[in-house]
């Protein structure tokens, strides 16, 4: 078709210019009459390309041609018909797209990379009380203006989610979770979890009043049995109290551990933290569990734990202080009680180190260690590395959990590091701004 087109181009040239000559020659100036015909034709292709150009900004008809013009307006024609189709079929995807997302009851919100709203859906205007036409435009943090979620926001850090009451509703709770889009927008996606923390909180508000429930006759038990431990009885028997009397020990330690845990749980940080001296509150721990020798339930002598402390003076962190001593606390005793070796006294440290990121504390031993694939798991409620071993020494499974929700009380995570048969190393981090030196208040 384009090798006609210009064939029948040099055709229509070649024509004119040989007629033109011819009439030249007939006046005996071919040359002047072959120069005559190039320029006509040349006025002519120039017609055509002008009405080309009008055709092609709209301002007038398709040039009839069966030259290349004609040939390109068959072209372009061809093309544009495609790309009008083409064009067609991504809008009905893309009204899809948009009725899709209409449709969803999580919320969906765009704004550009530095926080201005482009678009959202109706499920954000019913779940943050957006309003089409007078929030897009605006600065998230000027409709949200939560403090959890500004400085969610504002950090970058979109690795968790974060969850708040609606500003709008005040019976909505809702999870927001802002995902970077290419390199210049963001999506907030919006969750209601009203009724999931609802069914959380009945859970937790069940453990916490069994677990009071069951504290009076649990102390009623262990009081006869303490009594029955000076009766004149024969061995037999004596041994039977004396495992009753371990065992219901056993469950007054899980009964506390599981009200500490729900009120755990059900604290949300921030409100009545204060400061506090860690090397003091430090100390004490420390005290209070030296000279403490786990109970062995299959009778083993457990010598006494050597611990060791290097700690930074004159620190003074923001937080719950008996929170603080509680993670302190469980994972010296789990030093204490896992950190040795058959036979041998356990080896603690106990590291405290500031730095520009915050205070470090490491609470090391040189126990049996736990294998890789358990150190993920080790802070769920109950779990147990190995229930033989466990239950040589006790323990309620709930230490760990214990350990993981006050830290998060504190921004701070528990890090678990350990080699089989070399011993392991818990520690975290308490962020620089929780941390002063004392006295510069
Ligand atoms: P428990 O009350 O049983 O001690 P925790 O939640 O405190 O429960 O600990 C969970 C499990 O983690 C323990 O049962 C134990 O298997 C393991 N563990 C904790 N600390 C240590 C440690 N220092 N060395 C080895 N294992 C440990």
């Amino acid at each position: 078709m384009q090798q006609i087109a210009w064939q029948r181009e040099l055709l229509r040239i070649v024509t004119i210019v040989a007629i033109s000559s011819a009439a030249g020659m007939t006046f005996d100036k071919p040359f002047w009459g072959a120069l005559i015909g190039l320029v006509v034709s040349q006025v002519l292709m120039l017609k055509r390309l002008n009405e080309l150009f009008l055709w092609s900004n709209k301002q007038g008809p398709a040039p009839i041609d069966s030259g290349l013009v004609g040939y390109s307006v068959d072209v372009i024609t061809r093309r544009e018909r495609f790309l009008n189709k083409t064009i067609k079929k991504h809008k009905k995807q893309l009204k899809r797209i948009t009725q899709g997302i209409e449709s969803l009851n999580d919320g969906i919100l765009i704004t550009n990379q530095a926080g201005f709203i482009t678009s959202f859906n109706r499920a954000s205007s019913h779940l943050l009380g957006l309003r089409v036409d007078t929030d897009k435009g605006q600065h998230i943090t000027n409709l949200l203006r939560t403090p959890s979620f500004v400085k969610y926001f504002k950090k970058g850090d979109y690795r968790e989610v974060i969850e708040f009451k609606s500003p709008y509703r005040n019976n909505l709770i809702v999870q927001i979770q802002v995902t970077q889009f290419g390199v210049d927008q963001k999506v907030i996606i919006i969750r209601d979890v009203t009724e999931r923390q609802r069914v959380e909180q009945m859970r937790q508000h069940f453990i916490a009043d069994v677990s009071h429930e069951l504290r009076t006759p649990l102390t009623v038990i262990s009081g006869y049995l303490e009594m029955l431990a000076d009766a004149d009885v024969n061995p037999g028997v004596m041994r039977a109290i004396r495992q009753m009397g371990e065992q219901s020990d056993r469950m007054k330690s899980l009964v506390n551990d599981l009200l500490h845990l729900s009120k755990l749980e059900s604290n949300n940080a921030g409100i009545g933290s204060d400061w506090f001296e860690f090397q003091s509150l430090c100390a004490m721990g420390i005290d209070q569990l030296r000279g403490y020798i786990p109970k062995s339930l299959t009778g083993e002598k457990i010598p006494e734990a050597n611990i060791e402390c290097e700690c930074t003076s004159n620190i003074e962190v923001l937080g719950f202080s008996e929170e603080i001593h509680s993670v302190l606390t469980n994972l010296l005793t789990n030093a204490i009680k896992y950190g040795r070796k058959e036979g041998k006294a356990a080896q603690i440290k106990i590291g405290v180190h500031s730095s520009s990121k915050g205070l470090e504390i490491a609470i090391t031993d040189q126990g049996d260690g736990i294998a890789p694939n358990h150190l993920s798991r080790l802070t769920e409620r109950f779990y147990r590395v190995d229930e033989s071993r466990e239950s040589t020494v006790g323990g309620s499974g709930l230490g760990l959990a214990i350990v993981r929700h006050a830290l998060e009380h504190h921004d701070a995570q528990l890090k678990i590091e350990s080699t089989v048969g070399k011993g392991s190393r818990f520690s975290f981090v308490i962020p620089a701004e929780r941390i002063r030196i004392k006295g510069s208040e």
